[in-house]
């Protein structure tokens, strides 16, 4: 067997290896950069109500491209006007659980100033 035959098979293992091997932790970085989420002024619901927090998420593309009678059209939200029905359904690719506890904690803040409106409203009531 010619041995310039196997060092160059032994190459190209070696370089499928190292290219396995970095578009593998490709997946792994972008779970890292899930673990500091970017929340933009904006969140969007697609056309399942699924909530998105990245405009271009590959899920509301795929969902668009998959059935034809969805457009892929977006309801952009600003962050703050969140509310509890807003969140209950929401992508798995682009929301974390760590993003889902800053929605929670948006949609609880939003509730205790209501509650607390509505107490001061009525307490005026009655004087
Ligand atoms: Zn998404």
């Amino acid at each position: 067997m010619n041995f310039r035959y196997v060092d160059r098979v032994c190459e190209c293992l070696f370089g499928i290896i190292i290219f396995a091997t970095f578009t593998s932790c490709s997946d792994y970085k972008s779970d890292k950069v899930m673990d500091n989420p970017v929340i933009g002024k904006y969140v969007y619901l697609d056309s399942d109500s699924a909530l998105h927090v990245k405009y271009n998420c590959i899920r509301i593309h795929m969902m668009a491209s998959g059935d034809s009678k969805k457009s892929g059209a977006l309801t952009r939200i600003p962050k703050d006007s969140l509310r509890e029905v807003h969140i209950v359904r929401t992508c798995s690719r682009c929301i974390n659980d760590s993003i889902y506890d800053i929605f929670v904690e948006i949609v609880n803040k939003k509730k205790f100033e209501q509650y607390k409106r509505k107490k001061i409203k009525d307490a005026s009531c009655y004087k």
